[in-house]
């Protein structure tokens, strides 16, 4: 295993009943990345994530810590830090004490202590706060301190569960880009869980895509944002029309692909040649002029255009009936049944595999 990996899951099973958050989980996170783990509610996140903690044990597979079996070992053993979604801070003790907390016998006088909790609270944007109350501080300040007593005793890896949730949308956008920076000033390797798209696209140097236990594609923000692999990422990261496509493979190696019985030749992306399916995002469409010049050009109706601020968002019916969203920056909306000139460039045109088929590890 390369020395570059920190933490790596080998074939993990888990299984409550009929629910299985694990299916065969495999992956291994690098040294100092920040790797998110995107999926709708129920897709296993928060489980593999307490497996990696050693609060849930596997039925099967490896987990490995700087190369070390740990699937046994217990969680305190385990040099990780964990934040939750819930602030989980001891309320009885002031802020000093909290972030503290995990360093009591780690070795540390009492003024080496003091000074690494200092350390911390200035990490976190609460230089000062140490006698403070932490009933006292608001939603995103008692976070804060629970970042700083995850990594107060310096831990490989901070493990964090939707640790934002709770917060409003501009705090939250606000410590996405602050976590995004104690992560990068430290070098810890911060795993994080999440079902929002844009947290996970703001923050991470991967993501993995997790759905039913498994991860359907896994790579950087701009790569799955771009070319989702397969139907299931493409919805969920909104803003991509999925249609129906026939694709064959075509004699230079490249995929002859036929949309509406317009053709069109495209690069190998490794996805099967028999896929039936293509997603464009909708600001990838052209109308009007630009059009025209295209790559693939069809002819659509609009069935209805609406102004929508930063944008306008158009659905258009093809000829073969299919119906997909275009959206054009600025824009004036177009009239109901008005005939259209729609045209996709073949770089924007992104082949999907099957949904049922997962990777192998990476
Ligand atoms: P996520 O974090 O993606 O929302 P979870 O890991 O919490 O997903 O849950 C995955 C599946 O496992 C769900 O169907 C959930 O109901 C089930 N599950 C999780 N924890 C338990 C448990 N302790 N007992 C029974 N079922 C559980």
């Amino acid at each position: 295993m390369s020395d570059n990996v920190i933490l790596s899951l080998r074939n993990i099973r888990k299984r409550y009943g009929a629910a299985r958050p694990a299916d065969d989980f495999s992956i291994d996170i690098l040294r100092g990345e920040f790797f998110s783990m995107l999926g709708p509610s129920g897709s296993g996140k928060s489980t593999i994530l307490r497996m990696i903690a050693g609060l849930e044990h596997p039925d099967s597979g490896e987990i490995r810590i700087n190369g070390a079996d740990v699937t046994n070992v217990p969680p305190w053993e385990r040099h990780l830090g964990m934040v939750f979604q819930q602030y989980a801070i001891f309320p009885h003790l002031d802020v000093a004490g909290n972030v503290g907390y995990g360093l009591r016998r780690s070795g540390l006088d009492r003024a080496a202590r003091a000074d690494r909790v200092s350390e911390l609270l200035n990490l976190v944007g609460l230089k000062g706060f140490e006698t403070r109350r932490v009933t006292q501080l608001s939603g995103g300040e008692q976070q804060r301190v629970a970042i700083a007593r995850g990594l107060a005793p310096g831990p490989d890896i901070l493990l964090l569960d939707e640790p934002l949730s709770a917060l409003d949308e501009k705090i939250r956008r606000e410590m996405q880009a602050e976590l995004r920076s104690i992560q990068q000033r430290t070098g810890t390797t911060f795993i994080y869980v999440t079902h929002d798209q844009e947290e996970a696209l703001t923050m991470s140097d991967r993501i993995a895509v997790l759905n039913q236990g498994r991860y359907v594609q896994c790579g950087a923000p701009e790569q799955i944002f771009r070319a989702p692999a397969t139907p299931f990422v493409a919805r969920f990261f909104r803003g991509s029309n999925l249609l129906d496509a026939q694709v064959s493979a075509a004699a230079d190696g490249r995929r002859d692909v036929a949309i509406c019985d317009r053709r069109i030749a495209l690069a190998d992306n490794g996805r099967p040649a028999d896929a039936g399916q293509i997603a464009v995002r909708g600001e990838a469409i052209l109308m009007g002029p630009a059009a025209a010049t295209a790559d693939l050009t069809l002819e659509a109706t609009v069935v209805s255009s609406t102004y929508r601020g930063l944008y306008t968002s158009t659905d258009l019916r093809l000829p073969d009936g299919q119906v997909m969203t275009a959206t054009q920056s600025g824009g004036q909306p177009l009239d109901v049944g008005a005939r259209v000139a729609v045209g996709m460039q073949a770089g924007d045109i992104i082949l999907l595999d099957a949904d049922h088929a997962a990777p192998g590890a990476n």
